[in-house]
């Protein structure tokens, strides 16, 4: 079907009187005027023709708009239903759009953990572009200079796949982020978003967005004493996997001094990677090497090669 089409109207007010030819009490209004459509809406009339005619002995004769009857007159509103219809829908998109940008100036200027912004790829991460080049960005981290990202290990090519995606719940699947992170300078994401790079940001309502969840719901703070080792370790696993790192490395650091060896590793690694928290490769090692001092196999491990690019001879 044509989406614009002409077509001739209808008649809204058939108003008859007598056929002055035949007397017939049958000769009503008729209407030959052409309406350009969209779909089945007029849109706007492209000529205005209007007859009377007689059902008896057909004859016509023209009727000048004017002096049609008033309820006819009227009803010529229909002729522009699909122009309103157009411009209240116009109107709307752009006033929707309005209020977005000013949502995500406001989203940027007092971020909140898990806002999540679509970006372009290859700009947003610095790698190359593979097939495709949409990605989901979600602030994990800000302070007052920096905000710091962990960014999707999907590409998507039309913004309808990502909103797929958080419909379906897929950002909170294991491995959907990256567990790099990606830390910017505020200054740095004021300019992606003016330059298109993050082109949208939204933020989740009750941990969701599109009606999937994108955000684990908040989990209670680490459990402080009187807890087995391991917990804490546990817990800050979860919360890894969650990329709160800061609230992992809480987590970590508990069981780290409780004694715990894996505890011990995993707060080596986040200080080793910088994740969550400044890079420090000597607290790295000294929690490596506390570890491996338990006999903790991977800890052994990570220490020798940690210490084939730092000066680990202090160490006991
Ligand atoms: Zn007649």
């Amino acid at each position: 079907m044509l989406l614009f089409n002409t077509a001739v109207a209808d008649v809204f007010y058939k108003q008859a009187t007598t056929c002055p030819h035949c007397q017939s009490k049958h000769f009503s209004l008729i209407n030959n005027s052409k309406l350009l459509r969209f779909t089945i809406l007029p849109v706007a009339p492209l000529s205005i023709s209007y007859q009377r005619q007689c059902d008896d002995c057909g004859h016509i004769t023209d009727v000048p708009w004017y002096s049609l009857p008033v309820l006819e007159i009227i009803s010529f509103i229909k002729y522009f239903i699909g122009l309103l219809v157009i411009s209240y829908l116009l109107t709307t998109f752009i006033l929707s759009s309005q209020r977005q940008s000013e949502n995500e100036i406001h989203y940027l200027d007092t971020p909140k953990q898990f806002d999540t912004y679509f970006v372009l790829s290859e700009q947003f991460t610095g790698h190359p572009k593979r097939v495709n080049n949409l990605k989901v960005a979600q602030l994990i981290e800000f302070d007052d200079n920096t905000m710091t990202f962990r960014v999707g290990n999907y590409t998507y090519k039309y913004n309808k796949d990502i909103e797929i995606a958080m419909r379906t719940s897929m950002l909170v699947q294991d491995n959907y982020f990256a567990s790099k992170t990606i830390t910017l300078t505020k200054q740095q994401v004021h300019n992606f978003y003016r330059d298109n790079i993050i082109y949208k940001i939204l933020r989740p309502e009750l941990y969701s967005l599109f009606g999937g969840f994108v955000m684990h719901p908040p989990k209670p703070k680490p459990l402080y004493t009187g807890v087995k080792l391991d917990k804490n370790n546990q817990q800050g696993i979860t919360y890894f996997k969650d990329g709160l790192y800061k609230e992992a490395i809480e987590s970590f650091t508990l069981s780290a001094e409780a004694g715990y060896s894996w505890g011990q590793l995993n707060l080596a690694q986040m200080y080793r990677d910088g994740q969550g928290i400044p890079q420090d490769t000597a607290k790295a090692a000294y929690w490596l090497n506390k570890a491996a001092q338990q006999s903790n196999p991977k800890a052994k491990i990570e220490l020798a090669e940690l210490c084939q690019s730092i000066d680990c001879t202090y160490l006991e």
